[in-house]
């Protein structure tokens, strides 16, 4: 018998201890970090709403109940009850019953009413009918991203559940050496902005925090293929963290599988969403640009598969040495600062990822506070000594009057934006501002990627700043449901037609001019003097965006027949910084300063070589901690 099937036995034995004598537990197996207990008496369980606590905490393990599949009732019967316990506000829109593992996975528009206070609700339901009830919210804006990763994953159940008890064996297998050392390589971001990726290794484990791309450069990928990372094959790695989904931090992650890694890839729910837009986009404009995809959309579903989604807080083990657990970063929906327990006791470091200390109108600032940490690898996009940015009031108001001069005079306002978070940012501020009576109340229309982005935040409001969830939870005041909002799914002649008609906004993809309907957006309102193009996102060296804001008035346009135009740019032309997702080198130290507990060491990375090396003498002479700008591929041992 393996050590994993003496420690399951040892386990249900124990449980089997805990319960009332008259609760039959028939089996107990390991799905991905959770133990499943499976019992014939699902009903008795659920009476007794602190027995899973109880259990859990004793064990130290996540626990999930489920019903021994002959004890449950038919799906057809149980549906009614179903819907007869919950509360119809709870706007149920879809219930699906799994006979393989007696979940009954409820689709609802209020969530929270059908767990009811402190679960009560859901253990009513398992009473009534024996199935575990499991919710998920219905998208208040349809999301065809969310609809085909959760019916990709109803279709791949099966396949999905062998994915999950492999890697549960693997989690809990018996620990094989008693060394003890911990050590970091950086494998991509030092000394640079792009392609971040880091390993962690003890003599037990391997893990892998992200695996980007870098913009503008793709031939400098991750040094997957060194010893310490991929070199004695992908299967060497245990987990893969991914902390964000944005593409210098996600875009190779679908590599993997095609390099032969099948483990798991630990993130949040968002993030497993946006990567698959994201991932699925990226290989959208290499095919368009001309250039061979790394991987096929094949490797992106793959990535899907193997994402165990945990949340903010859970601390989550991934290897029989190493606990992990995921905190909000305040930089994009679902973005996680990693936190990594190693050994009993023995270290402790957090992956900052990308972050934002102090809330936005999105997000909650930056969490910074752990139970211990003796390591901290940073960012340091803009921790240069003069990379201060405005203040984000002092943005918005120029913003506000910068459109409000636009549309004053008869012109359109045109905002190139990155679908993911700036955008959302920026209806947050228009929303309000029309709703106050700060701009008039002019059509805001979203182009690209834009809409469905949003629609993704509004699937997971538990990720979004507290009164900005309140509003989307209680008040049906969903300001991203505002009418002002058009989604532009017409094409060519809903632009044409946008653009001929009454002043209004622009809100369109790419965010840096690179390709995407912004650049019909310039064919149609280019040459409009009235118009303005405002910028309100970093414009990196060599884009359009870039040229633009340095003065260029010719723009290339069309490519129909390998025929080139120009068309003279007379719109006004304005920049408005401020609304970065980035803390700016203000907001790093504040990180730092408030940090608790305060960090032995500090890795600057994530930043162009002066950043990173000013960000660390700074931190080294404010607060006398030992501070580097390791370049790639360094190897730290911390123990
Ligand atoms: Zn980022």
């Amino acid at each position: 018998m393996s050590t994993v099937d003496k420690q399951l036995e040892e386990m249900q034995a124990e449980i089997e201890n805990e319960v009332p004598p008259d609760i039959s537990i028939t089996e107990v197996k390991y799905e991905g970090p959770e133990l499943v207990v499976y019992t014939r008496d699902p009903k008795r369980f659920a009476s007794d709403g602190d027995l899973v606590r109880r259990l859990a905490s004793q064990l130290r393990k996540r626990i999930t109940v489920r019903p021994d599949p002959a004890v449950l009732s038919k799906p057809d019967s149980a549906r009614e009850t179903v819907l007869n316990v919950i509360p119809e506000e709870a706007g149920i829109t879809d219930l699906d019953f799994h006979i393989d593992t007696g979940e009954v996975v409820i689709e609802a528009q209020k969530p929270g009413m059908v767990i009811g206070r402190h679960g009560s609700t859901l253990r009513e339901i398992t009473q009534a009918v024996g199935w575990t009830p499991e919710v998920v919210r219905t998208p208040p804006i349809e999301s065809s991203t969310v609809n085909n990763v959760r019916n990709f994953l109803k279709q791949e159940r099966d396949e999905r559940r062998d994915v999950l008890e492999r890697i549960g064996r693997q989690i809990h297998r018996e620990q094989l050496s008693d060394d003890e050392w911990v050590r970091i390589t950086t494998l991509g971001c030092c000394r640079e902005v792009g392609r971040a990726s880091f390993i962690i290794s003890t003599p037990e484990t391997r893990v892998l925090i992200d695996c980007g791309d870098k913009p503008g450069a793709e031939d400098e990928v991750p040094y997957l293929q060194v010893p310490e990372a991929l070199g004695s094959g992908a299967n060497s790695i245990d987990a893969v963290v991914l902390t964000h989904a944005h593409l210098d931090h996600s875009a190779l992650i679908p590599l993997l599988f095609k390099y032969g890694y099948d483990g798991p890839i630990y993130t949040t729910e968002p993030t497993r969403d946006l990567m698959g837009l994201l991932t699925l986009d990226y290989l959208d404009v290499a095919a368009k640009e001309g250039r061979a995809p790394p991987y096929e959309s094949e490797m992106v579903r793959d990535a899907i598969k193997h994402t165990i989604p945990l949340e903010y807080g859970d601390v989550t083990d991934i290897a029989p040495d190493i606990k992990l657990t995921l905190h909000n970063a305040g930089h994009i929906l679902g973005s996680a600062i990693a936190h990594f327990h190693i050994g009993d006791g023995l270290y402790n470091i957090a992956f900052s990822g990308d972050i934002h200390y102090d809330d936005t109108r999105l997000f909650n600032g930056a969490v910074n506070e752990f139970p211990r940490v003796e390591t901290l690898v940073l960012e340091s996009t803009y921790g240069g000594r003069n990379d201060y940015q405005t203040d984000q009031t002092d943005s918005e108001r120029k913003l506000i009057h910068t459109i409000k001069n636009t549309l004053d005079r008869g012109g359109d306002v045109l905002v190139p934006a990155f679908a993911v978070g700036r955008s959302q940012e920026i209806m947050l501020v228009l929303e309000e501002a029309m709703r106050e009576g700060d701009l008039p109340e002019v059509p805001v229309h979203l182009d690209g990627m834009i809409w469905e982005a949003t629609a993704i935040h509004t699937t997971y409001p538990e990720y979004l700043r507290d009164d900005l969830r309140e509003r989307i939870f209680h008040d049906d005041a969903n300001p991203f449901l505002s009418e002002q909002f058009n989604h532009i799914d017409g094409g060519e002649d809903e632009r044409r037609e946008v653009a001929d008609g009454e002043p209004c906004i622009v809100l369109s993809t790419s965010g840096m001019m690179e390709g995407g309907p912004i650049l019909s957006w310039i064919e149609h309102l280019g040459t409009d003097p009235d118009s303005s193009l405002v910028f309100v996102g970093y414009q990196a060296q060599g884009t359009l965006g870039r040229r633009i804001q340095n003065g260029w008035d010719e723009i290339p346009i069309g490519n129909g027949g390998g025929r080139q135009n120009t068309l003279s740019l007379d719109m006004d032309v304005e920049t408005v910084d401020g609304f970065s997702g980035h803390a700016d080198r203000q907001g790093l130290e504040n990180f730092v300063r408030t940090m608790n507990p305060r960090p032995e060491k500090v890795l600057c990375v994530h930043g162009d070589e002066s950043s990173t090396q000013d960000l660390s003498s700074a931190l080294y002479h404010e607060f006398n901690m030992r501070t580097f700008a390791p370049k790639n591929l360094e190897t730290f041992r911390f123990v």
